[in-house]
């Protein structure tokens, strides 16, 4: 019998048969959640121009700088008020100040801003109660960003940060990695789509959607080809309408049954293979290979298998493709809440729910584990990561976790 593989080799040999796909030109919202494709140089300074960081007097440091500020305030000559989006047209000379708002261009001859708050209008003058440092309450022009300079490197994934800085920089395009094409495809008899009439003797096919879902969430396009009949032509038709995708992902059919095709299929089709029983549960046989040049899995049919197997093997190669540069999910360390026992010849990935409660992240199962028990899934919001030789956990083992979803 063949050996188990170790999960880690597989992901080795699935990543470096992964090729990132090139660039594209989008709108700078539509680039939320893709990885950028160019560096990002600042054409200008942010602040273009020393500004104000609060709204009150701009003046000269010289005419404020006093003792007793409290007690013998400061007077100076308000010789213009310059309201937002303006530009003060005179000049602070001594015993002067301008009135301004937060974020407009400090005023010539002024050094210092003092916030309204600590100002008392007189008339056409104002007090000053407190003295400021030279230099106070005012942003400095390049202080955020300087021209020139390589602001968001080629590889960043774009958030709302990164988004806004764009927007700063007046890039309304930006290059983006392509999104990789997902073709989907269910292999099974027992089979029925979502949209098909069917007996109560037939089975949802779920898989497709839970596996499309997971290609949307890791940034792919999935493309949907719906069911193939347990029979290598049926497979190969379906699989032909796939091929023009980048990647190509069948579930069931993997085993050595007599039903099962798809490693037949992918051999005809002229893949080079891997045909792994990987050492994980849940996870059974597994087909990987290059069909045409592209990518092509074969998961195994249960709705746990599938798509625990996709989680660790498919989606770090789309992630890939579309330009990222690090493929795996956050990763913590936890405190388990129960007993557990395995065999020492397989990683289990147990479905589990992380808390943290009183400042300590804390892990449980989500219950039963069986690979067709998909409440599972629905249920966890992370997957503990039980290495290969541990035999036995019990409440109060720390454990490492894979973070799916969730704020904690
Ligand atoms: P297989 O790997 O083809 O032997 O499938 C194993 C089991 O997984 C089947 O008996 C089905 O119960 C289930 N299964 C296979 N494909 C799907 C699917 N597309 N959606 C839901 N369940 C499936
Ligand atoms: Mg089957």
């Amino acid at each position: 019998m063949q050996g188990l593989t170790p999960l880690k080799e597989a992901q080795n040999i699935v990543l470096e048969a992964t090729q990132t796909l090139g660039l594209e030109k989008v709108g700078l919202l539509d680039a939320i959640g893709r990885v950028l494709g160019e560096d990002i140089i600042a054409s200008r300074d942010n602040p273009p121009w020393d500004n104000s960081a609060m709204d009150g007097f701009a003046v000269r440091w010289e005419d404020i700088k006093q003792e007793h500020a409290i007690t013998k305030p400061v007077e100076l000559t308000v010789i213009e008020d310059v309201q937002a989006g303006k530009v003060a047209t005179k000049a602070v000379g001594p015993g002067q100040a301008i009135r301004i708002m937060t974020g407009a261009p400090v005023p010539q001859g002024a050094t210092t801003v003092v916030k309204v708050e600590e100002t008392e209008p007189v008339g056409d003058t104002v007090r000053i109660f407190k003295e400021v440092e030279r230099g106070g309450n005012i942003r400095l022009q390049g202080e955020d960003v300087k021209k020139g300079d390589c602001i968001i490197a080629k590889g960043t994934p774009i958030r709302s940060a990164e988004a806004g800085m764009l927007a700063i920089l007046a890039k309304s395009f930006v290059l983006v990695y392509q999104r990789p094409r997902v073709a989907v495809l269910s292999t099974g008899d027992e089979l029925a789509d979502l949209d098909e009439r069917f007996d109560e003797d037939k089975i949802i096919n779920s898989n497709s959607y839970g596996i499309a879902a997971a290609v949307q969430e890791a940034g792919g396009i999935p493309i949907l080809l719906g069911i193939a009949k347990d029979q290598p032509a049926a497979v190969k038709e379906k699989i032909a309408h796939g091929l023009n995708a980048d990647v190509l992902v069948l579930s069931g059919g993997v085993s050595l049954g007599e039903s099962d095709f798809t490693k037949a299929v992918f051999k005809d089709l002229g893949a080079e293979m891997n045909f792994w029983k990987l050492a994980i549960r849940p996870g059974q046989p597994l087909v990987f290979g290059k069909i045409q040049g592209k990518l092509a899995f074969g998961l195994p049919g249960n709705s746990v298998s599938s798509m625990v197997t996709f989680e660790q093997l498919v989606r770090p190669a789309v992630l890939k493709m579309g330009g990222h540069r690090s493929y795996g999910r956050p990763v913590v360390k936890a405190v388990f809440q129960e007993k557990f026992s395995k065999g020492t010849d397989r990683r289990h990935f147990l479905r589990g729910i992380l808390t943290r409660e009183d400042g300590v992240l804390k892990v449980r199962t989500t219950g039963g584990q069986g690979s067709g028990i998909l409440t599972s899934m629905v249920k966890a919001n992370c997957l503990i990561d039980v290495p290969e030789e541990v035999e036995r956990l019990t409440p109060g083992d720390t454990v490492t976790v894979q973070v799916l979803s969730g704020q904690f």
